[in-house]
């Protein structure tokens, strides 16, 4: 399996598996349970996300050791600051059933995100978390929470697919030496991607499906990724994307459907900010 070092020298698996909108708890535990047996070793999930118990479970039950399995989780805009997010670090570790987090993210750029910056800090060197990072960090929060504190994130997690490939932001990252975990590879489905044209054309050349030509491309960009699929067919599917190589013709075909414009969340829409505000979970 393809990895990649990060900026403290951890190292983590190119390809994983999201478990977002799986709310349900039994297909949450078999879904992460097809995708280790498949051979995933990396699971992104989230307190928000209500499932970290079933992502633990899973885990538990697949036999395979801790050490070789990255778990990576975040904190929720209502535990922003200092001491809620290190309570609901403690919870987070507590679902899961470990006691360290590979890594741990900055959920979105609201609240009191430098104090939580801050708890993350402490749990980087006190061992628990091997690697903190951000999420839907825009260019000047990013380059502001770096100014402010003394640990650079490994990683922000971003909305980043053919239709949005966040060019802009990424140089800025590169900058920083802060990589790219793609979240929403497929757009959640949006726009026609698994039947876009473009896309199925450089498919059938390799036998390959939409979803790997996505995923393939990803891979040779040295870009994070970690699709969510609830059917084993597909879990499968989109783990198979060693056995081919995109050409440089193919590569360019794909930056040139950039939308340069975000399909699922506009971080800075004002209507955005007060709807993810609002959202309560129990964890
Ligand atoms: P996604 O992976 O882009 O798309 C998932 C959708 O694609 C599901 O409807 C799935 O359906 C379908 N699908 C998967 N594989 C397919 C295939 N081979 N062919 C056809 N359809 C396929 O969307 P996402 O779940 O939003 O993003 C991935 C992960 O990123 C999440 O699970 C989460 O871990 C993370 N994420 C992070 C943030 C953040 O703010 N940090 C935001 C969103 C997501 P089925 O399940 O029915 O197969």
């Amino acid at each position: 399996m393809d990895t990649i070092q990060l900026n403290n020298k951890v190292t983590m698996p190119l390809l994983g598996f999201g478990v977002f909108q799986i709310t349900d708890q039994e297909l949450c535990e078999q879904s992460v349970l097809n995708a280790l047996n498949t051979g995933y070793r990396m699971i992104d999930t989230a307190a928000s996300y209500g499932n970290e118990e079933a992502v633990g479970n899973a885990i538990n039950k697949s036999g395979i050791a801790r050490e070789d399995i990255f778990i990576s989780s975040k904190v929720w805009i209502q535990d922003a600051g200092y001491e809620k997010t290190m309570k609901s670090f403690e919870k987070t570790l507590h679902n899961l059933q470990t006691d360290y987090v590979d890594l741990y993210l900055i959920h979105m750029p609201y609240g009191d995100y430098h104090g939580s910056w801050r708890a993350m800090e402490d749990l980087y060197r006190s061992g628990r978390v091997k690697a903190i990072g951000v999420c839907n960090f825009l260019e000047d929060r990013l380059v502001d929470l770096i100014l402010s504190h003394e640990i650079v994130p490994v990683i922000n997690q971003i909305e980043m697919h053919p239709f949005c490939q966040q060019k802009d932001l990424r140089t800025v990252m590169q900058q920083y030496h802060i990589k790219t975990m793609a979240w929403a590879p497929f757009a959640e489905g949006n726009n026609g991607i698994f039947t876009n044209k473009t896309l199925a054309e450089i498919g059938v050349k390799y036998g390959k499906s939409p979803a790997q030509v996505i995923l393939r491309w990803f891979r040779q960009n040295d870009i994070i990724t970690i699709p969510k699929s609830i059917r084993l067919e597909r879990i499968q599917e989109n783990f198979m994307v060693d056995d081919f190589a995109l050409s440089g013709e193919d590569m360019i075909q794909i930056e040139h459907m950039d939308l340069v414009e975000s399909l699922i969340l506009e971080i800075q829409n004002l209507d955005e900010v007060y709807r993810l505000h609002k959202i309560q979970f129990e964890q």
